[in-house]
């Protein structure tokens, strides 16, 4: 049976990751969860060595809400490239090197896709609640798209410029903030902690 919270109820959001801040803020806005971050309390990140995105979720949301005492939910996302046998998933952030520049992480992709015909791509966001007793739940949600190239948008974050979702005709990086969330990976998962926490 999944917990519930109630509106007015203080959530730290287990991420140091500004974009992500931003899209997981916004959707639960309308649910009166009063949002805190955990750089904004100076929490330290731990180590994400999980072998996939559910196990590095849980890493995460388990170390904030021990750290805080409160309800946590963490996202731990990535880019998967079919070409590249889905790197870099778990290894997105890392391939941006310690600048976390994402020009040279997308060329990298391009690079080793090479003249791969297959340009199938999709990005995996689980997202992880837990809380200071050791309870999680775990939510994960994709989306299925290709790789184009050269990257388009500067509207995004991460490998957004380079991934156009299926059927679509703009890059992620093209599309304004309400355009992506409504088919995001994250937006996905999120459908289902809503569905589990606020139904
Ligand atoms: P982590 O979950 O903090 O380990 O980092 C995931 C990385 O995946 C981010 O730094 C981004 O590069 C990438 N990523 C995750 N979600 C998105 C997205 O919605 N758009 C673009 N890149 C993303």
């Amino acid at each position: 049976m999944a917990r519930k919270l109630q509106p007015g109820e203080r959530l730290v959001l287990a991420s140091h990751n500004p974009g992500k801040l931003r899209e997981i803020e916004a959707l639960l806005r309308p649910h009166g969860i009063d949002v805190v971050s955990a750089g904004a309390l100076g929490l330290p990140e731990p180590v994400e060595d999980a072998p996939d995105f559910a196990g590095n979720a849980r890493i995460k949301a388990l170390a904030a809400a021990a750290a805080t005492n409160l309800p946590a939910l963490s996202d731990d996302s990535g880019f998967c490239v079919a070409a590249l046998d889905g790197a870099p998933g778990v290894l997105s952030a890392r391939w941006a090197g310690p600048s976390k520049d994402f020009s040279q992480a997308m060329a990298l992709v391009h690079e080793r896709i090479g003249a791969n015909p297959d340009r199938r791509a999709w990005f995996v966001a689980a997202l992880c609640l837990a809380w200071p007793d050791g309870h999680t739940e775990t939510f994960l949600g994709r989306v299925d798209g290709t790789v184009v190239w050269p990257p388009r948008g500067e509207k995004g974050f991460g490998y957004d410029p380079m991934f156009l979702p299926a059927g679509g005709t703009i890059t992620f990086g093209e599309m304004d903030p309400d355009e992506k969330h409504a088919i995001s990976h994250r937006a996905r998962a999120f459908a289902q902690v809503l569905a589990a926490c606020f139904g």
